[in-house]
């Protein structure tokens, strides 16, 4: 997959700038690491079903839990759904654009640290409550349940 094949998710455009910039600067493996990077959802419908074909590959680009993922999506989309391999299957007829929508806000609220905006960020339980914790300036931010 090429880069025009993919999407940055949430993260402003100084950002990217700023990885520009770093490419001229850093070996190439690093820049590989430090890119956040999510891949276009691929869906298509079946009769009344919505198959997301790469849902695995954008949890792993995510670095969040499957189960977690799902659990957003099918909520916000108001349907059920389950997983089949590394494809998620959804009740209803969906437009790839609502997945991209979707990804995006669940971006923004349980990937990127609101503190400083990366994406190097882990979710922790503590009692009953989650937890955002970036690992690249150590902020710690409540978020909800999905
Ligand atoms: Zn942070």
């Amino acid at each position: 997959m090429d880069a025009k094949d993919r999407y940055y998710g949430g993260l402003e455009m100084d950002y990217k700038e700023l990885l520009k910039r770093a490419r001229s600067q850093l070996p190439s493996e690093i820049l590989e690491h430090k890119r956040f990077e999510i891949p276009r959802p691929r869906s298509f419908v079946t009769g009344m079903r919505t198959i997301l074909v790469n849902f695995k590959e954008m949890c792993d680009a995510l670095n969040r839990e499957p189960r977690h993922v799902l659990k957003f999506l099918s909520g916000e989309m108001a349907t059920a759904a389950t997983m089949q391999g590394t494809r998620a299957n959804f009740q209803g007829r969906f437009g790839h654009d609502t997945f991209e929508r979707l990804i995006e806000r669940y971006v923004k609220e349980f990937v990127v640290c609101p503190i400083c905006k990366r994406p190097d960020t882990k979710i922790v339980k503590e009692r009953r409550f989650l937890f955002l914790i970036c690992e690249a300036c150590g902020a710690k931010s409540s978020i909800r349940p999905v």
